[in-house]
């Protein structure tokens, strides 16, 4: 058995232990992939603990509730507050949050309509996503051969663990050929995401990434990048975005909650730019480390303090 993550996790209201915080095997979530979730990092701001854009995740996982129809019988708020009293209960300084919303035990069969619906909060200690060096020197990629599914299909503006079947096969498919990360297509080629970060990429100076309708969550962190790109003065646009524009970028980042901002030295074996991070990352990844870590003026207050 893998090691306990937390002393406590938030189940409907209340504190369980880790050890009772198990599910059914009847859950319709396991069955059906019925579950919708959150991944938000608390950082250390030097003695005091912030979340960072904790509302806005909130906000999304209410969202995903939405569009597949699950009441959550709770108020954003009330799951705001129960994200800020796990950390404390497990007394972390940083540490990544999940939050999650699923159909639980009910009726059997694909209709969840009928099944309560259960929300929970893990808290746990999750280092550098893509490995510690990731941030400084970049990392490796491959066009995955799994393209994202159509966003008529499963939506990828919700946060449904159904999707991750498709990041799944993404990541396995890059992790088995020697690869950090997958990078999959929508459906038409063009680009789309990577199986658990957004993508953005950097030509003459120009921050590029593709929009909402190129099947990707529109993430949080990408939402950031924008706003900061503002601050900076990048010049920023949302486009389609080809596969061989990858290739011939000055400089391709990842960037996602537990990603952060991490460079992307190499697609398909092919060199990016110079093959390491780039200014333009450089300058982003900067900013976005300080805003998050309390060292840069919080203008828009993203950050909830513990
Ligand atoms: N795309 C996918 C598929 C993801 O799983 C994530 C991580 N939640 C992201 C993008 C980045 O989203 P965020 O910045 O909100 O973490």
């Amino acid at each position: 058995m893998s090691k306990k993550l937390c002393e406590k996790i938030w189940r409907n209201g209340e504190f369980i232990n880790w050890e009772d915080a198990t599910v059914h095997i009847c859950t319709h979530a396991i069955h059906y992939g019925s579950s919708v979730f959150e991944g938000i990092r608390c950082y250390d701001l030097g003695g005091r603990s912030g979340v960072f854009r904790l509302k806005d995740h909130v906000r999304r996982l209410f969202d995903s509730a939405k569009i597949y129809r699950m009441e959550i019988r709770f108020s954003q708020e009330e799951v705001v507050n129960a994200c800020l009293e796990a950390v404390r209960v497990n007394k972390f300084k940083a540490c990544y949050l999940r939050p999650i919303a699923y159909r639980d035990f009910g009726p059997m069969g694909v209709n969840p309509l009928k099944n309560p619906v259960s929300v929970d909060v893990i808290t746990w200690d999750w280092g550098k996503y893509l490995g510690e060096e990731a941030l400084e020197k970049g990392v490796e990629m491959q066009i995955s051969s799994w393209q994202r599914n159509a966003t008529n299909t499963t939506p990828s503006i919700a946060k449904c663990a159904a999707n991750y079947a498709s990041g799944a096969l993404i990541k396995m498919e890059a992790i088995s050929n020697g690869f950090s990360e997958g990078i999959g297509l929508d459906v038409s080629g063009n680009l789309s995401e990577g199986s658990g970060e957004n993508i953005f990429m950097v030509r003459d100076g120009v921050v590029q990434t593709p929009g909402i309708s190129h099947s990707i969550l529109s993430g949080i962190t990408r939402d950031t990048v924008i706003k900061l790109a503002r601050e900076l003065n990048i010049p920023m646009l949302e486009r389609t975005i080809s596969r061989a524009e990858l290739y011939t970028a000055d400089e391709v980042f990842a960037c996602g909650t537990a990603a952060e901002i991490t460079p992307v030295r190499a697609i398909d074996h092919i060199t990016i730019g110079a093959g390491a991070r780039g200014p333009v990352t450089t300058r982003i990844q900067k900013a976005y480390l300080d805003l998050v870590t309390g060292k840069l003026e919080d203008k828009w207050g993203f950050i909830s303090r513990v």
